[in-house]
């Protein structure tokens, strides 16, 4: 097998073993960059010189007897993640050539484990989108079709894991954003519970909703790179002092005697039937597996675009107020004063859709519209939450589609962003009631294009939750698909 293709328990097989050695793993997934990303364009920096250094320390510290679950495993973070010294843009020209004088506390995780980094990657500017149409580096294109978008926002970091650039990724997930397209490009994704991962060095879109988790090939993948970043941290706030479980212990338990709840809600009118199709397989590949399939009910669903829209633009208006010119950012500044300044800097920084939700949610954060619209929404977001807590007492876990299609072409929905936030229908309330979601390859369409399964758990249900995932996993084999390249 190739050495891009080795999963990250494979790589560590093979390191342990000394048939590989970090260089040649780093050499190699550098070279399928080289040849694939003028093409998909996942990347927005490539970190060539120091990964190669940083796997050289890997290879001596391993000889040296010196081993960290990741060390010499090559990675790669969406750019929305601090990295010291290393450009920092999230996408946006407003950022310029940012270096940031520290690393955030996922990142440095992954480098005290060991971790090589091999770039940073395409996102949707400050993570706002579902197609990584809005990115001011260009679209990234989905390894399966490069007419079709790979979801968004952490469009880069699904298609990075997918098109074998490195072996693993980190992504931000708000309102669907590792999910989403991790089921486009036929990846495993992983939104932990709020609280679980430290957004310390983490650029805020909306703070209250914002997670970091894993973009892996496999589920015993995205247990080990969980466990890397996951745990309380001093430096957050919100993160939550609960230990964090060995997520390889309990991966193997199965599903037998589980209950799976199917949210009646999520099986609408308008889902594509190709999804319908593949979800309805995994239902019954759950069934066989010994787990008891229930109707559950979410009744406040309808109402979460709505909800997540407006909480989310909410903070973003207030998170964004910082790209004044005074600090981080490209100064534009034609001598007319202070509010001339800053408001050139911010007219020519961010791009259309970045302007959009920040009107709305200044709009929604305005006096006169604040009891209507923000109070409204946080008052329907503890319905969303009290929906899933009630669902929580009948069923262990929560199966739904991730999107009501598989990818769509690149420019289908970008003049119609109503069109593109419904395409988040079932992704957004995991965040808003703070639980954790996972996507996983569930089945092809038609036209070839990946297809991804829901599965949510109670917060702080990881384990539980890779549990149920590594079972159909075990008895299925969608997610050793390959796009060719
Ligand atoms: N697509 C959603 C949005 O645009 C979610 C994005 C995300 O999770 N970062 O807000």
């Amino acid at each position: 097998m190739a050495l891009i293709d080795l999963t990250i328990h494979e790589m560590q097989e093979q390191l342990a073993a000394g048939t590989t050695t970090a260089v040649a793993l780093t050499e190699a997934f550098l070279q399928q960059i080289k040849e694939t990303d003028e093409q998909i364009n996942a990347f927005i920096t490539v970190c060539d010189q120091q990964a190669l250094a940083a796997a050289r320390e890997a290879d001596a510290q391993r000889a040296a007897g010196n081993v960290q679950p990741l060390t010499g495993i090559p990675v790669a973070l969406k750019d929305i993640f601090v990295t010291e010294g290393v450009r920092t843009t999230c996408a946006s020209k407003i950022l310029g050539d940012y270096l940031p004088p520290y690393d955030g506390t996922a990142v440095r995780k992954l480098k005290e484990q060991g971790a090589v980094i091999v770039g940073k990657l395409n996102m949707d500017e400050f993570a706002m989108g579902s197609s990584n149409e809005n990115s001011a580096f260009g679209p990234v294109r989905n390894p399966w079709n490069t007419d079709c978008v790979p979801g968004g926002s952490s469009g880069g970091s699904a298609a990075c894991v997918s098109a074998r650039q490195a072996g693993a990724t980190l992504g931000t997930d708000t309102g669907g954003s590792i999910r989403q397209p991790a089921s486009h490009c036929g990846v495993v994704g992983l939104k932990p519970s709020y609280g679980r991962v430290s957004r310390y060095g983490v650029i805020a879109y909306a703070s209250s909703l914002d997670q970091v988790g894993p973009l892996t090939r496999d589920v015993r993948d995205c247990a080990i790179m969980l466990g890397a970043v996951a745990g309380y941290d001093p430096a957050d706030s919100t993160s939550v002092d609960l230990p964090v479980p060995n997520y390889l212990a309990t991966i193997d338990q199965g599903v037998a005697g589980k209950k799976i709840g199917l949210p009646k809600e999520y099986f609408i009118d308008g889902l594509d039937d190709d999804v319908k199709q593949a979800i309805d397989t995994t239902v019954a590949k759950y069934k066989e597996l010994g787990a008891e399939i229930v109707e559950v009910s979410l009744p406040h669903t309808k109402y979460a675009v709505a909800c997540y829209y407006v909480v989310a633009t909410a903070e973003a208006s207030s998170n964004l107020a910082r790209y004044d010119g005074v600090r981080y950012c490209q100064r534009v500044d034609e001598g007319n004063g202070l509010a001339e300044m800053y408001s050139q800097t911010r007219a020519a920084g961010f791009g259309d859709e970045v302007k959009r939700r920040i009107m709305l949610g200044t709009y929604a954060l305005s006096s006169g519209y604040y009891d209507a619209y923000y109070i409204k929404a946080q008052k329907v977001r503890a319905l969303i939450q009290q929906d899933f807590t009630k669902a929580f007492e009948q069923v262990d876990c929560i199966l739904t589609p991730v999107a009501p299609t598989a990818a769509f072409g690149l420019g289908e929905k970008t003049s119609d962003p109503l069109q593109m936030y419904l395409s988040d229908i079932f992704t957004l309330s995991a965040n808003l009631a703070g639980i954790c979601g996972m996507s996983l390859p569930c089945g092809i369409s038609q036209k070839g294009l990946p297809i991804g399964v829901q599965l949510l758990g109670k917060a702080f249900g990881e384990a539980e939750l890779l549990q149920t995932a590594y079972a159909f996993e075990q008895a299925t084999d969608w997610h050793s698909q390959q796009p060719e390249l």
